[in-house]
């Protein structure tokens, strides 16, 4: 049993949040005694996290990069009639990655001797109870006492039930194909196949010459993916692709609530970061973008400002987090399912990159979110019935 009050924190979840949090924290705290408990049988399940490389502060540079597996100096996005080349750099974090680069930081720091080294202890096969800011319980019922407590355990934490909610949901299958795959650059969004089952896309990310990651994706009031959709769209790109054989690699799988309810308000027993603390872009799904701003805010943050700190950037970013879920109950609940699209077609038809950048970075200003909304909307999208759908839906109910 660990020693009350070894670690100076205890990050709860280790999941992207609490991997990136367990890095900040070895770059600006290297002297910190830092444990990271995990309830599966290993760290950071079986995700490809992409990102906007303009998501990621220069701050965090320093140990944010080397986690990063791949990078594209742009991406596009296909629609029926239309498609646009975006030149905001893109990246990938993998799990694969993400893991070993933890793991690695644990064991220089249970090799480490000197000034410096990482003091990062994991423990995974550990489901746990946050008793107190200063106390968890581990499943076998022994205490860990730290000085800290920090909630990233995802959707088993405070903010994790959303409220109302359409869904994302995902089935992707990375291949190993013969020929060399026809694009160096991914396609975050390919909306040309018939929407009739709602908004669908295919999301394509190659990964090497030989290597590609194809994804589908269905904004749905369901939380269910259609499999024999996804699979006959992957293999219908798989074919159009003409790389001879292709060999399935790897499927990953998942589920992402787009809350539109109200955000409620949480009292969680400690920090919550990650979708525990609602640190995470309500409207585009995208984890990585607030996840490393949590990082970067709590391992600057002096241990006894933490608390207060967190709090403050959460208040600070309420008309953002409010605007994204805003734009979420407009395309659940105002516009029929098989137009869905005309909204993201809209979005990059008529936004220049950096309004682009600052959405997806969380950053957007006043200015953004007007023109994100005001213009020449697509049919039915009159602001009156913008302005109703805010008063018209069922609030959450506060934890
Ligand atoms: C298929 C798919 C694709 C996605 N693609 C992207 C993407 O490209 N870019 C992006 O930014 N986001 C993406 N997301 C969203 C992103 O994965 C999540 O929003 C993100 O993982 C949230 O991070 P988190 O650390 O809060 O939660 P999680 O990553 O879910 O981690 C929470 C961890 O806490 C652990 N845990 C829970 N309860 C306990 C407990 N009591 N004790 C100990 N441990 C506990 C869980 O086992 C888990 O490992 C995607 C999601 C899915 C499903």
């Amino acid at each position: 049993m660990t020693p009350a009050s070894e670690f100076d924190y205890c990050i709860v979840g280790g999941g992207l949040q609490g991997c990136l949090l367990a890095h900040a924290l070895a770059w600006h705290r290297p002297e910190a005694r830092v444990l990271l408990v995990e309830r599966s049988d290993e760290l950071c399940g079986n995700h490809t996290w992409s990102f906007h490389e303009t998501d990621v502060a220069e701050s965090a540079r320093g140990w944010f990069d080397p986690l990063v597996a791949h990078r594209w100096p742009g991406y596009t996005v296909k629609f029926p009639a239309s498609s646009r080349r975006v030149g905001i750099p893109y990246a990938t974090i993998t799990s694969d990655r993400l893991r070993a680069a933890t793991l690695r930081l644990a064991g220089e720091g249970l090799a480490g001797e000197g000034p410096g080294a990482a003091r990062l202890v994991v423990r995974t096969n550990a489901a746990c109870e946050i008793v107190s800011p200063s106390l968890v319980r581990l499943g076998d019922a022994s205490e860990v006492c730290c000085r800290m407590v920090l909630d990233c355990r995802g959707r088993g934490g405070p903010a994790g039930d959303v409220g109302g909610a359409g869904y994302q949901t995902f089935l992707g299958r990375e291949y190993a194909v013969a020929g060399r795959w026809p694009a160096a650059e991914p396609t975050v969004m390919d909306v040309r196949a018939d929407q009739a089952c709602g908004f669908e896309f295919l999301y394509e990310l190659p990964l090497g010459p030989d290597r590609v990651l194809l994804e589908y994706t269905r904004f749905h009031e369901e939380p269910t993916c259609d499999e024999a959709r996804a699979a006959s769209l992957i293999a219908k790109r798989l074919a159009e692709a003409g790389v001879g054989s292709a060999t399935l690699v790897r499927t990953e799988r998942g589920c992402l609530p787009m809350p539109y309810a109200s955000e409620a308000r949480h009292a969680g027993i400690s920090p919550a970061g990650g979708y525990a603390g609602g640190w995470f872009h309500a409207a585009t799904g995208y984890s990585m973008p607030l996840a490393v701003r949590f990082s970067e805010l709590v391992a600057r943050a002096s241990p006894d400002r933490v608390a207060a700190e967190v709090a403050a950037a959460a208040a600070n970013d309420r008309l953002r987090r409010g605007f994204a879920r805003f734009l979420n109950r407009l395309l659940f609940c105002m516009v029929r399912a098989q137009d869905r699209w005309r909204i993201f077609e809209r979005f990059y038809r008529v936004l220049p990159e950096a309004r682009i950048a600052r959405f997806y970075a969380h950053r957007f200003t006043l200015t953004d979110a007007a023109r994100i909304v005001i213009g020449r909307p697509p049919a039915g999208l009159a602001p009156i019935r913008f302005a109703r759908s805010f008063v018209s839906l069922p609030r959450p109910v506060p934890t």
